[in-house]
């Protein structure tokens, strides 16, 4: 297969796609683009006749950002690390019983994106020592050997406490789950997330408010927070809708594909599940070249939004289990 031919130099996407169904034009594609030919299918193409804008999809805005645009970046240039490839995300951050905050601080912990000074130093800010013990300051030195850290740790009573040879955070990490709190702490949900975040706020709160706290009351703050929080959780409610739409569309896709599918044949169903008569019928549709598990979903959706904007329905909710959280929307 050699060049493009002079022709088709100036071809533009429009031209594959076909003027009435504003779907993709099978045998243009094959002519001029065939080695492409998988992956354009994958774009799903919309129905009705829109003008072209441009688009950055890292922003929910659409708007391009130097700070999206740094950060894919550096993603792109970033050389994967032993650390990377196996940290169990999952298990040892998303999956814990803990605040979500938390687990977002954690992540950056882990990351090495908190602006402990040897995280600085590495994208070229000067270094800068301990405010509590002149040591050279990194993470571990925060979390883990900074003499206050070590004091907490030993304070707090779990089945055990994090070795102070350890070499990295996602190693103490790994080894967290073990961490478990024992009597009379009488917590149900891990202890050692919360003496990791008010570690970090005893730090900052020597560096930029001149205020040094105690180990103990680390300690006992630690304890505080993970009760307060664990013992809030019956009263949270999961339900979204203020109050049940009359329509309420079910929007899954099946099988559930695995996480990566290049080119897989997927079924989008859309059920509706309806609480005032006509009753409608489940909807089907299958089809080549679905990227993703939430493609598959979207199509569900923008067949049953498209059925029942036929039906004239002036309001529907629908629930997906990709997205995770339940949407309202008139149409
Ligand atoms: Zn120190």
């Amino acid at each position: 297969m050699g060049p493009q031919p002079f022709h088709s130099m100036s071809l533009k996407v429009s031209e594959l796609l076909c003027p009435l169904t504003n779907n993709w034009d099978l045998d243009k594609i094959r002519h001029h683009l065939p080695q492409y030919e998988d992956t354009i299918l994958q774009i799903k193409t919309i129905s009705v006749p829109s003008l072209d804008t441009l688009m950055w999809l890292p922003e929910s805005s659409g708007s391009y950002s130097t700070k999206t645009g740094y950060g894919l970046g550096m993603l792109a240039n970033r050389v994967k690390s032993d650390e990377d490839t196996s940290f169990n995300w999952l298990k040892n951050i998303w999956n814990i019983n803990t605040s979500p905050k938390i687990k977002d601080f954690i992540w950056k912990v882990v990351r090495k994106a908190i602006p402990v000074s040897a995280n600085l130093e590495r994208r070229g800010m000067a270094p800068f020592v301990c405010k509590k013990c002149g040591a050279p300051e990194d993470d571990l030195h925060v979390f883990l050997k900074w003499p206050v850290a070590a004091e907490v740790w030993n304070l707090v009573p779990t089945r055990f406490s994090p070795s102070p040879s350890l070499s990295s955070m996602a190693d103490m990490l790994t080894g967290a789950q073990g961490m478990i709190p024992l009597p009379p702490t009488c917590l149900t949900s891990p202890i050692w997330p919360w003496i990791l975040w008010n570690l970090w706020k005893a730090r900052n709160g020597l560096i930029f408010e001149n205020r040094a706290f105690t180990a103990h009351e680390n300690a006992l703050k630690s304890i505080t927070d993970a009760k307060e929080w664990s013992s809030a959780l019956p009263q949270r409610s999961t339900n979204a809708f203020p109050q049940e739409p009359a329509h309420v569309l079910l929007a899954t896709c099946a099988p559930r594909p695995p996480p990566s599918f290049p080119l897989g044949i997927l079924i989008a169903k859309a059920f509706f599940r309806v609480r005032i008569p006509p009753i409608l019928p489940n909807l089907c549709e299958s089809q080549n070249h679905v990227s993703s598990a939430l493609m598959a979903e979207a199509i569900a959706v923008r067949l049953a939004v498209v059925t029942a904007s036929l039906q004239a329905w002036s309001c529907i909710g629908w629930e997906m289990d990709q997205l995770k959280e339940n949407r309202r929307k008139k149409v």
